[in-house]
């Protein structure tokens, strides 16, 4: 399929259920958090990622975070993101599935985003519970030093998904049946080989049109109708215009 007939069903499609991953962030300039290539791979070891590091040594995680702490909230949406909430200014039903921590889907102006690996907006405090807004302790990371719950006194840990850790559950039921509803699936920038995310361009009904926007080919391409391996904020706007 070509990009104009691919415009052509983005024209017409109504309920649109969308996987971004890695891909997605790197053209706003982040880093890669936590793939092969990323972050993850340029540290001395990923057990800074790790939550049974985390839970010993917490400021070995803050640490190192800090940086790209700094960078998330400083980055913008690109012209990917922009377009993904155009499409639900156009009056569709768009559904976010996202591997990514950064917020910027919602930035855009995105109001459906499942946030399978978490997110770096909040904080919790293990102990009690309350989550609490992650810019209010921006100077704690900035510092490299370790937020405290400010009720009970316990450290507090941002709310994106650590190694060792459980997913949150409740992001992922919801993209399933975004994925299960819609009458076009689009993944963008993941090569759909990180677990469970990758698991749903499957839950589409047999004959939803796919489209793949990644830099890399991905094991999906054969049976997707629309592929394309440039980058997603210079293709995807095309398709919306
Ligand atoms: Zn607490």
């Amino acid at each position: 399929m070509n990009i104009q007939e691919a415009k052509e069903i983005l024209a017409c499609a109504n309920k649109i259920a969308v996987l971004t991953g890695a891909g997605m962030s790197t053209e706003s300039g982040l880093p890669d958090f936590r793939s092969q290539e990323g972050i993850y791979n340029t540290l001395t070891t990923a057990l800074t990622f790790h939550i049974a590091m985390f839970r010993i040594y917490p400021k070995r995680f803050y640490s190192v975070i800090g940086p790209f702490y700094g960078q998330c909230v400083n980055a913008s949406p690109n012209a990917g993101h922009q377009a993904l909430a155009q499409l639900e200014r156009q009056g569709k039903h768009v559904e976010i599935a996202t591997q990514n921590v950064d917020c910027l889907h919602q930035k855009a102006g995105s109001s459906i985003v499942h946030e399978i690996h978490g997110t770096i907006d909040t904080v919790s405090c293990r102990k009690c519970k309350k989550h609490f807004k992650a810019s209010e302790y921006a100077e704690f990371f900035a510092a490299g030093k370790v937020p405290h719950c400010p009720d009970c006194g316990k450290v507090l840990k941002p709310d994106l998904t650590f190694f060792g850790e459980n997913l949150p559950t409740e992001p992922m039921r919801r993209a399933k049946l975004a994925f299960l509803n819609a009458d076009l699936v689009m993944v963008l920038g993941t090569s759909l080989r990180v677990s469970p995310a990758n698991t749903l361009p499957g839950f589409r009904v047999e004959g939803t049109p796919l489209f793949i926007i990644n830099r890399d080919p991905t094991p999906y391409d054969e049976c997707a109708d629309f592929v394309s391996h440039g980058q997603i904020g210079e293709v995807l706007p095309q398709l919306v215009e």
